[in-house]
């Protein structure tokens, strides 16, 4: 796994799943040149796009290559709705044409295959209601769903706190704690650092109340 830092509105974490050649990307946010002169230098083969969410800081360039982008269908909406004024709202142009994209629905439970490995597709709704996790190997992608020590927000329009404590509890009690775990913003983490330390994993696992929708400021 290779990690790009992409920077545009926000930082996002940019991620390369290898074997031998082949290459998948999770979430190609911004700056296509720097994901395409990436692949370039390091003679990959892009084999498909995998994208957590629909927002637009994870799907700016995901017109980066002519290859099947794979995200859940129950965020396919907001994925439409960026083209149709979300980007506008925050000063950017569309950065393509959305009928560009090759969209393939991704469901619980499936496989994306990259070379010889696999990886495995999590439906992790409530920062978004099409939100997934990837898992392949001893890593777990996140997304928005996960970071170091706090969740994704669930505020915004189709987010959900009842399913976010759900699918907070599912990643962190159904992997084995030394599972790498790479969110979309900021640093990497592991499911036992998450299980010891994360107060709405905390919170949430002790009692059924929700939490104050003010709580964190994180995205
Ligand atoms: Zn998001």
């Amino acid at each position: 796994m290779q990690r790009l830092r992409l920077v545009g509105g926000n930082k996002t974490n940019c991620f390369f799943i290898t074997a031998e050649q082949d290459c998948l990307i999770i979430d190609p946010g911004y700056e296509k040149d720097k994901i395409i002169e990436y692949v370039r230098k390091n003679d990959l083969v892009v084999q498909g796009i995998l994208l957590t969410h629909g927002h637009i800081d994870h799907i700016g360039a995901a017109d980066c290559f002519n290859v099947p982008v794979y995200l859940h269908p129950a965020d396919w909406d907001i994925l439409a709705k960026n083209f149709s004024g979300g980007f506008a709202k925050y000063d950017q142009p569309n950065p393509y044409e959305l009928d560009h994209l090759d969209l393939h629905p991704i469901c619980d439970g499936e496989v994306v295959p990259c070379g010889n490995r696999n990886v495995e597709v999590i439906h992790t709704p409530g920062h978004s209601p099409g939100g997934v996790c990837f898992k392949v190997g001893d890593e777990l992608y996140t997304g928005d769903t996960l970071f170091y020590h706090t969740v994704g927000k669930w505020i915004y329009t189709d987010g959900d706190q009842q399913q976010m404590r759900e699918s907070i509890i599912r990643l962190l009690e159904t992997n084995h704690e030394r599972l790498a775990v790479h969110p979309a913003h900021g640093r990497p983490t592991t499911i036992g650092e998450e299980r010891a330390h994360n107060r709405f994993y905390l919170t949430w696992s002790s009692t059924d109340e929700l939490l104050a929708d003010d709580i964190h400021d994180t995205l």
